[in-house]
C-alpha cells in the first residue's frame, strides 16, 4: 500500500500515475477540497486563484506538456507575457518599465541609466574572477552593483523577507539567469527586442481558474481512494503507520511507501524522529503571503498581466490582472486584481490595516485613482509561500531527504522537497517518483 499525504497538484498527479500503473494507494487531504495552492475560489461571479497561477513549460518538459495538454485538451490559452516593473526611476509616463529590468534600462532616468550600464559592463568585463559566496555576490558579479541596488536587492528582500547576503545561489541560475552582454547592448540599440527570459509564453485554462487542471485529474481517479477532510496527525516511521482522526476516533493505516507532499517542516514535526531531526523543522525558513483579490468597477492596466514592485515604500511586491488573463475570471466590464504582500514566517499582522495600506499604495502608484473603484475584495492566505534558500537549508535538506528516502518516505513537490519550484516541475516530481516505486 502506498499512502499519499496531500491532495495538491503533486499528490494528485502521484495518484494519477499510481492508478495508471495499477498500484494500490490511498490519498489523504486535510482540507475538504482538493487542489492545495492550485485551487480557485468563486465569489459573486468572479474567479480567483491563490495569486496568479500560470503554466510554464521548459524545453525539457515535453512529457509534462503532453500530460497537461491531454488533460485539458484544447481548453488552454497561450498567452504572450506582458509584465512590467514599477519604479520611480522610470522615464515612462506611467513609471512602468518593461520586464526584465536588465533588458530595459534605456527607459530609466538619464543618470540611473548611465550608472546601471556602466556597472553592468564593469561587472561583466572586470569581475569575471570575483568569488561568489551568496546571492548578493551573484547579482553584483552578473548585473553590476546598480541594477542590484535599484531592482534585484529591494525586490528579492521584499519577496523573501530576508537579506540577500543570507541567501545562497543554489536556485539562482534557473530563476535569475546570467545576462547575455550582446542582448543587453541590443536592448539599447534595437527598437524591438526578441523575447527575453524563461517564461515569455505561459498557458492558462480557457474556461475556469487553475483549478480546472485539478478537476481534470480528479475526474480520472477512483474517488474511493481520495480521502478529504482527513488530516494525518502522526506518523510512526519505524512501524510504517500513519494516524488520522475521523469523527471522535483515531485510526491507523500501515503503508509500504509514503509519498509526502505536505510541507517538510510539518512532516518532520508529526513523525517520531529523534529530537535532532525534529529540530530541523524549526530552523527552516520560509515566507508567507497574503493575497488580496480586489474587484474594480472597470478594468485597469490595459493588456498588462502582472507588475513587480521593488520599492520599499509600496507594501505589495507584485500584482496581477485577472481581467487581462481570461474573460472567464471576471464579469464583463469589471476589473479584477490579485495583490501579493509578503511576511516573515509566523509574523503577526492585522489584515484590515494591511488592506488599508494596499489601497493607499494602489492609489499612490496610480493603479487606481480612488477607493470608490473597489467593488469588493477577498483575502486568501498562503502560510507556506516561498522556501528560503539560506545556508542552513542548503546544508541540511539534502541530508534529510536522503534519510527519509532510506525509510521509504518520498517527500516531494514544492514544499515536500522544500524548494523554489512551479507547477510543471511538481508534475514531473510526481511522475519521476512513481516511476521508481
Ligand atoms: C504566491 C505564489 C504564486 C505562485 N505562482 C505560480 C505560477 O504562476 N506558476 C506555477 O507554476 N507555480 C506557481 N506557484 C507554485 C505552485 O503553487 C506550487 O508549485 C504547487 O501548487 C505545489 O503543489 P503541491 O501539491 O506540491 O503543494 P500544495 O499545493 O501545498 O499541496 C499540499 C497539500 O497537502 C495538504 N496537507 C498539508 N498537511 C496535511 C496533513 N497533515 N494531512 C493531509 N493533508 C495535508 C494541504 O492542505 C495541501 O492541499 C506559486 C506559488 C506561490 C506561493
Amino acid at each position: 500500500m502506498i499512502i499519499i499525504l496531500g491532495g495538491g497538484l503533486t499528490g494528485l498527479t502521484s495518484a494519477y500515475q499510481l492508478e495508471k500503473n495499477r498500484k494500490n494507494y490511498l490519498l489523504f487531504e486535510k482540507e475538504n477540497v482538493l487542489g492545495g495552492l492550485c485551487r480557485s475560489v468563486e465569489k459573486n461571479g468572479f474567479v480567483f486563484d491563490y495569486t496568479g497561477h500560470f503554466l510554464h513549460f521548459s524545453e525539457e518538459q515535453r512529457s509534462v506538456k503532453d500530460f497537461v495538454f491531454n488533460l485539458l485538451k484544447n481548453d488552454l490559452l497561450k498567452i504572450h507575457r506582458n509584465a512590467k516593473i514599477y519604479t520611480k526611476y522610470s522615464e515612462t509616463k506611467d513609471k512602468l518599465l518593461p520586464y526584465p529590468y536588465q533588458a530595459n534600462i534605456k527607459f530609466l532616468s538619464k543618470e540611473i541609466r548611465k550608472n546601471c550600464l556602466l556597472q553592468l559592463l564593469n561587472s561583466q568585463l572586470l569581475l569575471k574572477t570575483k568569488k561568489i559566496f551568496n546571492f548578493e555576490d551573484y547579482l553584483i558579479k552578473n548585473f553590476g552593483s546598480k541594477i542590484t541596488k535599484y531592482f534585484f536587492k529591494p525586490y528579492n528582500e521584499k519577496l523573501w523577507k530576508e537579506k540577500i547576503y543570507n541567501i545562497t545561489t543554489s536556485w539562482a541560475k534557473k530563476f535569475v539567469p546570467i545576462p547575455d552582454l550582446e542582448e543587453i547592448l541590443d536592448s539599447f540599440l534595437k527598437k524591438r527586442l526578441k523575447d527575453y527570459g524563461y517564461n515569455t509564453y505561459f498557458y492558462y485554462p480557457k474556461n475556469y481558474g487553475i483549478q480546472k487542471l485539478i478537476d481534470e485529474i480528479k475526474s480520472r481517479l477512483n474517488n474511493k481512494k481520495i480521502l478529504t477532510s482527513l488530516e494525518v496527525i502522526k506518523i510512526d516511521y519505524k512501524k510504517k503507520e500513519i494516524f488520522f482522526k475521523h469523527g471522535n476516533t483515531y485510526h491507523t493505516i500501515k503503508y509500504d511507501k509514503l509519498i509526502s507532499t505536505i510541507p517538510l517542516p510539518e512532516l518532520l514535526k508529526i513523525t517520531n524522529f529523534s529530537s535532532q531531526i525534529k529540530n530541523v523543522s524549526y530552523n527552516l525558513k520560509y515566507s508567507s503571503v497574503l493575497c488580496f483579490n480586489i474587484v474594480l468597477n472597470k478594468p485597469v492596466l490595459k493588456g498588462i498581466h502582472w507588475i513587480y514592485f521593488p520599492d520599499k515604500d509600496v507594501i505589495f511586491y507584485r500584482l496581477g490582472c485577472y481581467h487581462n488573463i481570461s474573460k472567464f475570471l471576471v464579469l464583463p466590464n469589471y476589473g479584477s486584481l490579485y495583490v501579493e504582500v509578503g511576511f516573515k514566517k509566523n509574523q503577526k499582522y492585522d489584515e484590515n490595516k494591511i488592506f488599508n495600506q494596499v489601497v493607499k499604495d494602489l492609489i499612490k502608484t496610480k493603479i487606481i485613482f480612488s477607493e470608490k473603484q473597489i467593488v469588493f475584495y477577498d483575502i486568501l492566505k498562503i502560510p507556506y509561500a516561498y522556501v528560503i534558500y539560506d545556508f542552513y537549508k542548503d546544508k541540511v535538506v539534502p541530508y534529510i531527504l536522503k534519510f527519509l528516502k532510506k525509510n521509504d518516505i518520498y517527500s516531494i513537490g514544492r514544499y515536500g522537497e522544500w524548494k523554489y519550484s512551479y507547477m510543471t516541475e511538481n508534475i514531473q516530481d510526481a511522475i519521476n517518483t512513481v516511476n521508481i516505486l
